[in-house]
């Protein structure tokens, strides 16, 4: 019998793909995987298409087009208190998840201790075990802010990195200045790195502003940004993100990245490239989604779920205890199969057993697919 040891400990499939699977087995609505179920801009769709006339269908540059890295650091210099090169400091990736991978790969040896803020997107762990580095979990407090006396305590000689989400997903917290402040006094003085996942940064709600690591100087120098196309222009499918470093974590981000994907999809880089002209085409994103939540927690008032509001993603949590007993994987899978709208549950996104009764609904959707998932929640 062949002999293989595979790299991870354990096989699994994501939540993401099994909801997803469950969902259209039962013909449920998907209010779980992330994902918007309205259309693009016609107008992106326009550059695209003129592009692809154009016949860009062959290889980008390994760092991604000029134009578009352009126009990337004019916005991200201009939003921010961190001057962004577009030579040396933005590389575009396929997606935010193989921007963190890379990341991942390019600087963390084996042995290194990465430290993760739980509950904790899914692929970091994975991504960190394929590099060899262990990571070390550290549990949001129970009405899920930061527990910076957990992370300074998590941190020792052996701490390469630590990866926070902001606005965080799945809880939909953003972080503070005082927040910026405690992880500063952290790292001051180590060789800490640090990457913040940041693919929500234009969905922030009741007026409040994303801070970025980006606004942090003596943090940005030592830290990966990881950002998605996708989720600013409802296009997840395409798989489109960048990453923003340092140019020395460039470097290293880049030597990795030409080794694994090489480049990535040119004709939809310069559709992108011109869109992103307009700032009207992500400015507004907040707006849009604020009336899409506060539609969501309204009609959500005339069920049983209790509201544990969010601040920023297109994400919301609910607590379901006045409904059930069951744990948060098995309520979901009941969900599905009894009412028909799907969420997602907290505990795959921990290291260890969760007690929230607590799952993850997705309210990026047509007011007509809120409108009937809505109907089907309140009768739980
Ligand atoms: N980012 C999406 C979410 O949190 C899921 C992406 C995926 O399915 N891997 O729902």
């Amino acid at each position: 019998m062949l002999q293989i040891n595979p790299k991870l400990s354990v096989e699994k499939i994501s939540i993401f793909s099994t909801i997803a699977q469950l969902c259209s087995t039962h013909n449920a609505i998907n209010l779980g995987q992330g994902y918007p179920d309205f259309d693009v801009s016609p107008l992106l769709k326009d550059r695209v298409k003129h592009y692809l006339k154009q016949n860009k269908d062959q290889y980008a540059p390994m760092q991604g087009i000029q134009e578009l890295r352009n126009i990337l650091a004019k916005k991200y210099t201009s939003s921010y208190k961190t001057a962004i090169n577009p030579d040396t400091n933005i590389t575009i990736t396929a997606g935010a998840t193989q921007a963190i991978f890379t990341c991942i790969q390019s600087v963390v040896l084996p042995g290194d201790e990465v430290i993760i803020i739980e509950p904790a997107y899914d692929s970091y762990g994975p991504s960190i075990e394929i590099a060899g580095g262990k990571v070390i979990p550290v549990m949001l407090n129970p009405d899920f802010t930061m527990d910076w006396n957990a992370v300074q305590k998590a941190v020792s000689n052996k701490t390469k990195m630590i990866l926070f989400t902001n606005p965080h997903n799945p809880t939909g917290q953003i972080w503070s200045h005082e927040d910026f402040l405690a992880l500063s006094q952290i790292v001051n003085n180590t060789n800490i790195l640090l990457l913040s996942d940041e693919v929500y940064e234009h969905i922030v709600y009741d007026g409040k502003k994303h801070l970025s690591l980006l606004d942090y100087p003596e943090l940005s120098n030592r830290g990966f940004v990881t950002y998605s196309f996708g989720k600013t222009f409802h296009a997840t499918g395409w798989k489109m993100g960048y990453v923003i470093a340092p140019d020395n974590l460039t470097r290293a981000f880049r030597n990795v990245h030409q080794w694994n994907v090489f480049s990535v999809n040119s004709f939809l880089q310069y559709a992108l490239a011109d869109y992103l002209k307009d700032p009207d085409t992500y400015q507004n994103l907040s707006v849009f989604y604020q009336t899409k939540r506060d539609y969501f927690q309204r009609e959500m008032e005339e069920s049983r779920f209790k509201s544990i509001p969010t601040n920023g993603s297109y994400f919301q949590l609910y607590d379901y205890s006045a409904i059930s007993d069951l744990d948060d994987i098995e309520f979901t899978q009941w969900l599905i199969e009894k009412h028909g709208v799907a969420a997602i549950p907290l505990s795959p996104f921990c290291s260890q057993d969760s007690k929230w009764k607590v799952v993850r609904f997705c309210f990026a959707k047509k007011e007509d697919t809120l409108s009937i998932a809505l109907k089907r929640l309140q009768k739980v």
